[in-house]
């Protein structure tokens, strides 16, 4: 895939750029080294300084970042100057909360014959970070904040066809005040990401994207034996029972689906209607997903811009092509329109069965499956019958279902009456083939530490 800024509304190519060279990257590497020893010098409130320094400029910068982001990967520019926000916000949250989430942990000293006893963690050094450009800013930062008030230092790897976006952060922690060389961008294709994780200099790995690389980048960390966080696709069910609060779930599972033109990992994806509501909840549902306005991503009225790329919307239309040719029924949307840009509309399909794609496989766009279930029991065996284990949500009322669905649903995230989101203050990640780790919280500024045993006699 060329290094290059496409307009996914217009199909334009707008800028391309060379990758970098293996000198290049040596250096690179070279660099992120010498920095992580300089940041070990450095205290939490040194960086938390820096850190807060890097939200202040997003804050002012957030126009011209979202433009960029909107150009790129064509999101909506409300929804990318949200993004901006909400990466300034996981900046003064790690600068808050770092060192308490890194403090050591006293054991009992006598018990193991010691004067002091105690588990410290300790930052393991440059960290290679491959992105994916669904949302180009976030998911980086999400990788970035912790791990540099850790005192690890970042290379990061974005996807091919955000590299403006890359650009501004790996300038953005520099002008902030950290160290030069701290945090980078290396303009690579895929294919040098196994040179950068061999490299002995480089401790750790972190992917946010398809199966697909997340299968190469652990065969690359197995045979190196580097530790790797794995943020994988999801194919998040959305359950309907009984209890629900129909207008609200239909309204709810709308955004779910749609928003970031629905390409979100976290998305929901596969709607688990209970029968006693599927007529009230799917109609209610088609009615939302009709009524939204797709377009411009710059335009204020626009709920879904384009897609990202051609080959996500030919992936996208394929999947529902496959359905109806196996007998699925299209409630809405399904025909791609003509015209410059990768739109496409917002569709629901119903009687979904094992024989057809979207059954099993991830559906990244604004196309929502619905499936009838007969029992609770049905609704949570359609809900964990996939490879993917990321977010789920559930809409019930009743109490005891409430509690019974957080044991039920096999996923890293239940989330009762709302969509799946991810909060600074919450760990993220999933189970099965969504990976394996922990972003955000306490747990993802420890993902990346020596959590090392200090023993005093
Ligand atoms: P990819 O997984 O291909 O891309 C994500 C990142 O991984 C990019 O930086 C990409 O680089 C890099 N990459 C891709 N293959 C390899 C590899 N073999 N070794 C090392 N790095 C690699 O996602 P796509 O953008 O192609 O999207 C395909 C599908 O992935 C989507 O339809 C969706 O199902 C899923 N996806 C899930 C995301 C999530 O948030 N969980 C995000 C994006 C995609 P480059 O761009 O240079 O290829």
């Amino acid at each position: 895939m060329a290094i290059a800024t496409v307009n996914p509304a217009t199909g334009e190519t707008l800028k391309t750029f060379d990758a970098l060279g293996d000198e290049q990257i040596d250096a690179a590497i070279g660099r992120s080294a010498g920095a992580f020893r300089e940041l070990r010098g450095t205290t939490f409130a040194d960086r938390a300084g820096w850190l807060r320094a890097a939200a202040d400029l997003l804050d002012a910068e957030t126009g011209d970042v979202a433009a960029l982001m909107t150009t790129e990967m064509g999101k909506t520019l409300a929804a990318a100057k949200a993004e901006v926000a909400k990466c300034a916000t996981a900046c003064r949250f790690y600068a808050d909360h770092a060192e308490g989430f890194l403090a050591d942990e006293p054991a009992d000293a006598g018990a193991v014959n010691a004067v002091r006893a105690y588990a410290a963690y300790r930052p393991l050094g440059p960290v290679l970070a491959v992105m994916p450009w669904n949302f180009p800013l976030w998911q980086a930062m999400r990788f970035a904040a912790p791990a540099l008030m850790a005192g690890n230092t970042g290379l990061l790897k974005h996807a091919s066809n955000v590299p403006q976006t890359a650009l501004y952060l790996g300038e953005l922690f520099g002008r902030a005040g950290f160290p030069a060389g701290a945090f980078q961008t290396l303009l690579i294709g895929s294919g040098a990401v196994e040179r950068v994780l061999g490299d002995h200099r480089v401790r750790a790995a972190t992917l946010t994207g398809s199966e697909q690389a997340g299968r190469s980048i652990a065969a690359i960390a197995g045979r190196e034996l580097k530790k790797v966080v794995l943020e994988l696709g999801g194919s998040d069910p959305f359950l309907v029972l009984p209890s629900a609060d129909l207008d609200r779930a239909a309204q709810v599972a709308t955004t779910a689906r749609c928003q970031n033109n629905g390409q979100s990992c976290i998305a929901a994806k596969r709607f688990i209607v209970h029968t006693d509501v599927y007529d009230a909840f799917v109609e209610r549902f088609v009615a939302n997903m009709s009524a939204l306005t797709v377009g411009d991503p710059t335009a204020d009225g626009t709920d879904v811009g384009p897609l990202a790329t051609a080959q996500g919307r030919d992936e996208l239309d394929e999947q529902v092509s496959d359905a109806a040719a196996h007998g699925a029924e299209v409630l809405c949307g399904g025909r791609r329109p003509d015209g410059p840009g990768w739109f496409y509309p917002p569709t629901v399909v119903a009687g979904l069965t094992p024989k057809m794609r979207m059954f099993a496989e991830e559906v990244f766009g604004p196309v929502a499956g619905v499936y009838r279930a007969e029992s609770y029991d049905e609704a949570i065996a359609l809900a964990n019958g996939t490879p993917f284990g990321l977010g789920s949500n559930a809409w019930t009322t009743d109490p005891d279902e409430q509690r019974r669905v957080v044991e039920d649903l096999d996923a890293g995230a239940v989330f009762v009456n709302g969509m799946t989101t991810s909060f600074p203050e919450l760990p993220f990640g999933g189970v099965k083939s969504s990976g394996h780790g922990r972003e955000l919280s306490a747990a993802g500024i420890r993902e990346f530490c020596n959590l090392k045993t200090v023993w005093v006699g």
